[in-house]
């Protein structure tokens, strides 16, 4: 199976016509609550691709709490050891304006109190298949779980998000590393992907940089690096693309399939995701990963 340790929030995000300066105040068109949180986001997206997941992280006390559980519940996710910390869920703030261009605040709210792992986590991770991690928890966590896979031998699959200087040690316990373009150049220090994939290489044996509409590019050490188009589509609302990669991706991995084809299923779902307005809402289901990579 896969195991998700991340972060869990409830998006509410305002639209305006043109966000507010400081100290001003400007009336907006329409509020939505979302929910989100890379870490819920991907264990979703695995679990509608057919994934056995669980989740690992905390929920905070308020009412976003016991709707963020119900999203991945309801989506097929064990929350049995998604921990509900007193206090609120973590929520990030949105405005997105006319042109698309938004600003966020995030609180980490009940996934800043995830900084160590138990032993009934421990036990979990090393029984798992794979180990999905994102950078929206206390790096303690992430390290603590990046650890006990690699102990293991599982494998641990790292979106590096919010792009941040990594500890070489979580780097060494890193067995798939799957930035977007902006992450990927920040980590290697090198715009080109091509390059910041050799760069890369030279810490993590394998590489997926996802490129948006432009597909991926798969490295892997000591061969030739290979690029995987992403089906032409109409994107509608690219939030949550990239983590909907990173599920079905892993779910195929799981799975056994060849990178080069688990990468070209990741992107049919990621492409489907894209076609739809929302979030984990709008995330594919298997059957229509099948039929759209068929
Ligand atoms: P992130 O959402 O993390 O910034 P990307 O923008 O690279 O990451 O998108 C992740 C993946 O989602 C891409 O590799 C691609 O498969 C898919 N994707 C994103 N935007 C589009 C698009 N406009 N058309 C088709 N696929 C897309």
């Amino acid at each position: 199976g896969i195991v998700v340790l991340g972060s869990t929030n409830m998006d509410l995000v305002a639209y305006v016509a043109r966000a507010p300066k400081h100290g001003e105040t400007v009336t907006g068109r329409e509020f939505r609550t979302v929910p989100g949180g890379k870490g819920a986001n991907q264990a979703v997206a695995a679990a509608r691709a057919g994934g056995d997941v669980a989740m690992i992280g905390a929920v905070g006390t308020d009412e976003f709490g016991v709707l963020l559980r119900h999203t991945l519940t309801s989506s097929g996710v064990d929350t049995d050891l998604l921990h509900t910390a007193e206090g609120p869920s973590g929520t990030a703030h949105i405005v997105v304006d006319d042109e698309g261009g938004n600003a966020i605040v995030v609180i980490p709210g009940a996934n800043g109190t995830v900084t160590a792992l138990g032993p009934g986590e421990e036990t979990v991770i090393t029984s798992a298949g794979s180990l999905l991690l994102q950078l929206e928890l206390p790096l303690s966590a992430v390290l603590d779980g990046a650890r006990a896979a690699r102990r293991h031998g599982v494998r641990t699959i790292l979106t590096p998000a919010p792009v941040q200087p990594l500890p070489p040690e979580l780097l060494a316990c890193t067995d798939l590393l799957v930035p977007n373009e902006h992450e990927a150049a920040a980590l290697a220090g090198v715009a080109d992907p091509y390059g910041a994939a050799e760069v890369l290489l030279r810490r993590v044996p394998e590489v997926v940089i996802t490129l948006g509409a432009a597909g991926c590019l798969y490295a892997a050490r000591g061969a030739v690096p290979v690029t995987v188009p992403a089906p032409k589509v109409t994107a509608v609302d690219t939030t949550a693309a990239g983590d909907t990669f990173v599920g079905a991706l892993a779910v195929a991995i799981g799975e056994g399939r060849p990178m080069a084809e688990a990468a070209r299923w990741a992107s049919a779902a990621a492409a489907l995701c894209v076609r739809r307005h929302g979030a984990s809402t709008s995330m594919p289901y298997r059957s229509e990963i099948d039929e759209a990579a068929s």
